[in-house]
């Protein structure tokens, strides 16, 4: 099957989704996308300060020469995370009130308004949004387009992240980072010349993104057999039967290859659509994406800068490779189901413990929320637990054929040239290791740790990580 045919076919699991254009100056279509799907419509061109010069001077001009009402809102922010008070803003902006969206962009002490307030009566005089940049100023644009009861339009200038197809757009709202439903965008054209030619940094961390598909299948594959969240057959396949091919060629991405990038670019496309499939960023994320929720959450900075979401995942997903590599060397076909159960704690003693664990956190209830979401009782857990035992060796056979060993994942994000330690995104290994009760607890969604806190060897997996000749030995701490 050729790129055209994967992607007819991807666009039929897609349920937002109707267009996704990629190829050389692809962006010239998009006035013409633009009729199909709003005639009669203003559109706003959305940026910021980077992403401007780069396509979106071109797209305004491209609209405004075909004769489409055209308004620009340049973002003037050199770095700046999917934040709420940007929604708000943007919220203004499909409103035509540029002078109160600038006055919330600038606006230092900004409060917070209520989310769940943020939705208004459908008008035709509202903008259409025209999202030209990286994966934040698109969810910007999802969600308040959903706000606005409208679609929206994505002109993508990097490889960074699979967000511009994904059903929900990830924003930090009263310091939590969380999914909002929302539709994907209706149409996607992606302009390969300038994708391929973002900053190296950003495809390497789009590249991180797509790699952490591979442990967050292997979770969802865990999930499924909990049944805790079943898979998807058609979001399944769309993405995970191309992936270990798109991921194959690290030193091509890393080179800027048109070819690779395309491919890259189109792997991500696909995890977004196998969200849309879903519902959910199941497909797409587990665990290997909590430990960067910590640091968005945490606003941490690295000499300085905020660290790239694709960064941050890099070394979520190779800590998670690390986990699945811990997790082999076990042998639970003699687990003893009923000192398990014995062991496992009530409802309330969980909830007790996740007020502990997150005691301080700029999220302190979030913990409490998701195990109480999430909390099986003993006799649930006894089933999975049985079905753990009993299919041990099958169940492991699969999972291997599913996710990379540690050393493989290390040298292939070395060679694509993203992180490949975390004292390169600035946190160190013990650093790292505090994150784990947080991340087991820090949403809803079935994970491998959930499994180890049932099956008892929780502790073993984290701390055989960490131990002398482990993954992240503790005591080769990098400076
Ligand atoms: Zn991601």
């Amino acid at each position: 099957m050729d790129t055209k045919e994967r992607i007819a076919k991807a666009l039929a699991v897609a349920t937002d989704t109707k267009v996704f254009e990629m190829g050389s100056g692809v962006s010239e279509m998009a006035p013409q996308v633009f009729r199909t799907f709003f005639p009669g419509r203003k559109a706003v061109v959305v940026a910021d300060v980077n992403t401007w010069p780069v396509l979106g001077e071109k797209v305004f001009a491209h609209f405004v020469q075909d004769g489409i009402p055209t308004e620009k809102y340049i973002i003037d922010k050199k770095e700046f995370h999917a934040e709420w008070k940007y929604i708000e803003m943007v919220d203004k902006v499909i409103e035509g009130d540029f002078a109160g969206a600038k006055a919330i962009e600038e606006d230092e002490n900004h409060v917070e308004a209520d989310a769940k307030q943020a939705f208004r009566a459908p008008s035709e005089d509202h903008y259409i949004a025209v999202s030209v940049g990286s994966g934040v100023i698109n969810d910007l644009c999802k969600l308040c387009s959903h706000h606005h009861g409208q679609q929206y339009l994505t002109l993508p200038t990097a490889a960074s992240v699979d967000g511009y197809s994904s059903f929900g757009a990830s924003i930090s709202w009263q310091n939590a980072k969380q999914t909002f439903e929302c539709p994907a965008p209706v149409a996607i054209i992606a302009d390969i010349d300038v994708i391929a030619a973002a900053p190296k940094e950003m495809t390497a961390a789009g590249y991180a993104d797509l790699a952490a598909k591979v442990p967050a299948g292997a979770e969802w594959m865990i999930a499924d057999w909990m049944e805790s969240e079943p898979i998807v057959p058609a979001a399944w396949h769309v993405l995970q039967d191309v992936l270990d091919s798109q991921l194959a060629h690290p030193e091509a991405v890393a080179a800027g290859d048109l070819a690779a990038v395309a491919d890259l670019f189109e792997g991500l496309t696909l995890s977004g659509f196998a969200m849309q499939a879903a519902r959910s960023s199941r497909p797409a994320s587990c665990c290997d994406h909590l430990f960067s929720h910590i640091l968005d959450m945490t606003h941490h900075r690295f000499r300085g800068k905020l660290q790239s979401h694709g960064f941050q995942v890099a070394i979520g997903t190779l800590t998670m490779c690390a986990a699945f590599d811990e997790f082999f060397r076990l042998d639970l076909s003699k687990i003893d189901v009923d000192a398990c159960v014995a062991a496992w704690p009530t409802l309330e003693q969980e909830q007790e413990r996740a007020r502990k664990v997150f005691e301080g956190f700029p999220a302190p209830d979030l913990g409490y929320e998701m195990i109480t979401k999430k909390y099986d009782g003993p006799e649930t857990v006894r089933r999975q637990l049985e079905t753990l035992r009993d299919n041990w060796l099958a169940f492991k056979e699969k999972l291997q054929g599913q996710v990379y060993p540690f050393s493989k994942m290390q040298a292939m994000m070395k060679t694509a040239l993203a992180p490949y330690d975390p004292s390169m995104i600035g946190v160190t290994r013990a650093a790292l290791k505090d994150m784990f009760p947080k991340v087991q607890l820090m949403r809803h969604r079935f994970n491998l740790l959930d499994l180890g806190k049932r099956a008892g060897f929780y502790d073993r997996l984290v701390e055989g990580i960490f131990r002398p000749g482990g993954a992240w030995d503790l005591q080769q701490e990098k400076s």
